[in-house]
């Protein structure tokens, strides 16, 4: 069975579209760390990051690397901060989230709540910068 990450890639759950090319996609989290918090995937299904074969983890660090350096025009912030987890959802996926501070990578505290039309500002801003 497909996962849902498969499934939002194939556009057949809805998702806030950040960037995608042939083999990766870009959307944003839907309960974001922070404004601008991304997820980016790769289109292969592997669950665990490090099982990825060579060429499809150096694609998707390179992949991610485009969609961070886009957040960071988009979204004031000091830096994006970068965690993989994976704890949740058994597809392979880098966590991109806008900094302030360090706190703002604790996945422990209480997620920021944003209206459709701030999803979709923040992905289209975002989409923008590539
Ligand atoms: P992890 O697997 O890295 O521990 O956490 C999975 C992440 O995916 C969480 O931050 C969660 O909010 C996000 N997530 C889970 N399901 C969906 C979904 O259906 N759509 C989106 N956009 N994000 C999701």
């Amino acid at each position: 069975m497909a996962t849902i990450f498969s499934l939002i890639a194939a556009g057949q759950i809805p998702s806030y579209k950040v960037a995608e090319d042939e083999n990766y996609y870009a959307f944003l989290d839907i309960n974001p760390l922070a404004k601008g918090h991304t997820l980016v995937i790769p289109k292969k299904e592997v669950d665990y990051i490090f099982d990825l074969d060579d060429e499809t983890y150096a694609g998707l660090c390179a992949f991610a690397k485009k969609v961070a350096v886009a957040i960071k025009a988009a979204i004031p912030c000091k830096r994006v901060g970068v965690a993989v987890l994976g704890m949740e959802v058994p597809h392979t996926h880098i966590h991109l989230v806008p900094l302030q501070t360090e706190g703002d990578l604790d996945f422990r505290k209480k997620k920021l709540e944003m209206t459709p039309e701030e999803f979709k500002e923040t992905a289209t801003k975002i989409a923008a910068q590539l």
